[in-house]
């Protein structure tokens, strides 16, 4: 029987992934002896988008972009194609059972965790890293999940809405994402004339 795999799983909307999620990966790996970090893009209704070229298209080649150099981090596709609403804990369920799975959450995802669907099934499954966050305690974090697992990792002040908005005013993303993200974001003209808000309710960005 093959060993089993120890993964570190750091899921997000990635839009875009930046150097705070690949430090958090980072992280995650050297502290937890993890044997893989795998960041998965969220899934998103997309498909209402009235747009052709779909958000979830973008999230998923800037996640590849970001991770494919470092032989240890791996993008999964797993959620970013399905439609509609994913849940972790339905996820969780397509990993096989003999895996060990590190679920990595930011201060702010863990703080939310009591909300998710099913969450004492999820935090069952799963053993919890938590990254620090600027503006979340971790009082607060501990109070919805109780003792947390810390990850050493510089609390950045860094988050897809700034990138967003600043690439919208021209200031750039540049070395807050890997150079491959940010060759794409102006390739593409991501994020131009955005506010750095989502655009509809349903939380698809049209881009
Ligand atoms: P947005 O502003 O669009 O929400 P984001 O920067 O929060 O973007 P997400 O894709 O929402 O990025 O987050 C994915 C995961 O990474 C979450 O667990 C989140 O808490 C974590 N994360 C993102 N940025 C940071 C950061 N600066 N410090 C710690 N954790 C972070
Ligand atoms: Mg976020």
């Amino acid at each position: 029987m093959l060993a089993p795999v120890r993964s570190g799983l750091l899921g997000g909307t990635f839009d875009p992934p930046h150097i705070a999620h690949l430090l958090a990966g980072e992280g995650a790996y050297r502290q937890l002896a993890l044997d893989r970090v795998i960041f998965m893009p969220a899934g998103l209704p997309w498909q209402k988008a009235d747009r052709v070229v779909s958000s979830a298209q973008h999230r998923w080649t800037m996640t590849k972009l970001a991770t494919d150099q470092i032989d240890y981090f791996v993008a999964d596709d797993r959620e970013v194609h399905r439609d509609g609403w994913t849940y972790t804990i339905d996820t969780l369920a397509t990993f096989d059972l003999a895996d060990e799975i590190v679920l990595i959450l930011g201060a702010d995802a863990a703080r939310g965790l009591p909300s998710w669907e099913r969450s004492t099934d999820v935090l069952a499954r799963v053993d919890l890293a938590v990254v620090p966050r600027p503006g979340v305690a971790v009082d607060e974090v501990e109070q919805a999940v109780g003792k947390a697992r810390w990850l050493d990792v510089p609390a950045l002040p860094i988050s897809g809405t700034m990138i967003r908005q600043r690439t919208a005013v021209g200031l750039g993303a540049r070395f807050m994402v890997s150079e491959d993200v940010y060759a794409y974001i102006e390739e593409q003209s991501l994020y131009r004339n955005d506010d750095g808000r989502r655009k509809t309710k349903d939380g698809s960005r049209k881009l």
